[in-house]
């Protein structure tokens, strides 16, 4: 079993620890470079080069807004499979990157589900060194179920690993995560005095900027409404500083675009960023961002509403609740009533409050199988499979399989629309 790869030496590893440093000093272009050569001297399938590779090109395409290619990279190189008994030294990380592109995707309850199976991996393994991915992607799966409580014992273990040095190349991202899980509980002196860290020009700060196009925007939005417009302006130097560098990577640009439409109150910069954004999660809160803006002329009501029924919808199509419910009460606090489109992503939300094992017997279910073909798929008794169906169906207000079906489908072809 091995602890640590870095202590590979091929030519392709030492490319993939260039490619990590030079992403950690703000240069994108270059990290992309050196990926690319570590890619074309690569040793052979299979051997100790190829999941570090994998990795850092699935997980950099991620942050840069390409999720098809990142799958593409992860289906060649690290697909999911069967779970096997025994599994190899590599299998959590495997099920981590599925779960990372899950969470990019908008599908929280895959990411749950794919983050849980690498963390009870890894500790049947006894190798932890990605530990740290795994509570960042729940703790920020629990902040979007509205369920603080529980984003709080990720943030706990996630403390845990940084000290166990696990968490260095994200420390930023891992911050970051720990003020958002702070903000929701209500912490904003916690919640603060994590940003105002990460508002600077420091390798912490660009590590974040450059991995979660959302991260600046957020930094700016929080400081500013606690008062500390100072932090504000900073935040949007480093960012500005990052896309000077970084001109040809939209998911940087757009973040500092973002940003300055927050610190210098312009509609034009926030319409633009919520164009441009890739990711769906920054796009929502751009879309918000404008329902403020608007919502401070008493002539815009409607647009204001408009844009908040828009962002509350894109907060969905995210698969954030929390979101959701803050966009959709901004909404009422307009005096306006949510708009028609919102009734399909109420629709939606119900998925989300299904349990794991709710959530498989209604796949199955949904694909036309009996309760009997269910329960030998998922190796539960049949009883089991009828009683997890009930709750479905209680919990999605359908009455019949032929329902349930409709409503998985139309919620399927909504997610790759
Ligand atoms: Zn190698």
């Amino acid at each position: 079993m091995r602890e640590e790869w870095s202590d590979v030496s091929c030519r392709a590893s030492s490319l993939i620890a260039r490619s990590r440093s030079s992403w950690l000093r703000g240069d994108i272009a270059g990290s992309l470079a050196e990926i690319e050569e570590a890619r074309r001297v690569a040793c052979p399938a299979g051997s100790c080069c190829r999941m570090p590779l994998a990795s850092r090109e699935a997980t950099t395409l991620i942050m840069l807004g390409d999720l098809a290619g990142a799958r593409r990279v992860l289906d060649r190189e690290a697909p999911l499979g069967p779970d096997r008994t025994e599994p190899t030294w590599d299998r959590p990380l495997t099920l981590m990157l599925h779960a990372y592109l899950a969470l990019a995707s908008g599908d929280v309850e895959r990411t749950a589900a794919l983050a849980e199976d690498s963390l009870r991996t890894a500790d049947a393994c006894g190798l932890r060194l990605w530990h740290h991915l795994g509570h960042s992607l729940l703790a920020v799966v629990n902040v979007r179920r509205v369920d603080i409580g529980a984003a709080m014992a990720c943030v706990t273990q996630l403390g845990e690993c940084a000290m166990l040095g696990r968490a260095q190349h994200t420390a930023g991202q891992c911050a970051w995560i720990t003020a958002v899980v702070y903000r929701a509980k209500n912490d904003v002196d916690g919640a603060l005095r994590l940003s105002a860290e990460l508002t600077g020009p420091g390798q912490v700060s660009r590590e974040l900027l450059l991995s979660q196009p959302g991260a600046a925007p957020w930094l700016a939005r929080f400081t500013l409404g606690v008062g500390q417009a100072g932090l504000a302006r900073r935040t949007l130097r480093t960012a500005t500083e990052l896309a000077d560098r970084n001109p040809r990577f939209p998911t940087v640009t757009t973040a500092a675009v973002h940003t300055r439409g927050l610190v210098e109150n312009s509609l034009d910069d926030l319409v633009h960023a919520s164009r441009a954004h890739r990711d769906v999660w920054a796009r929502a809160s751009a879309l918000e961002d404008i329902g403020t803006f608007l919502s401070a002329d008493p002539a815009r009501l409607d647009d204001a509403s408009h844009a908040y029924d828009r962002a509350a919808t894109a907060y969905l199509t995210a698969g954030s609740t929390y979101d959701y419910l803050r966009a959709k009460s901004k909404i009422r606090g307009l005096g306006k009533a949510a708009l028609p489109s919102l009734e399909a992503a109420e629709r939606r939300l119900a998925f989300t409050q299904l349990t794991r094992g709710e959530y498989d017997v209604a796949r199955l279910v949904a694909q036309g199988m009996t309760n009997v073909q269910v329960a030998r798929v998922l190796s539960l008794s049949p009883h089991t499979v009828a009683f997890h169906l009930r709750k479905v169906f209680r919990k999605l207000t359908v009455s019949s399989r032929v329902e349930l079906a409709h409503m998985w489908g139309a919620r399927t072809s909504a997610e790759s629309g």
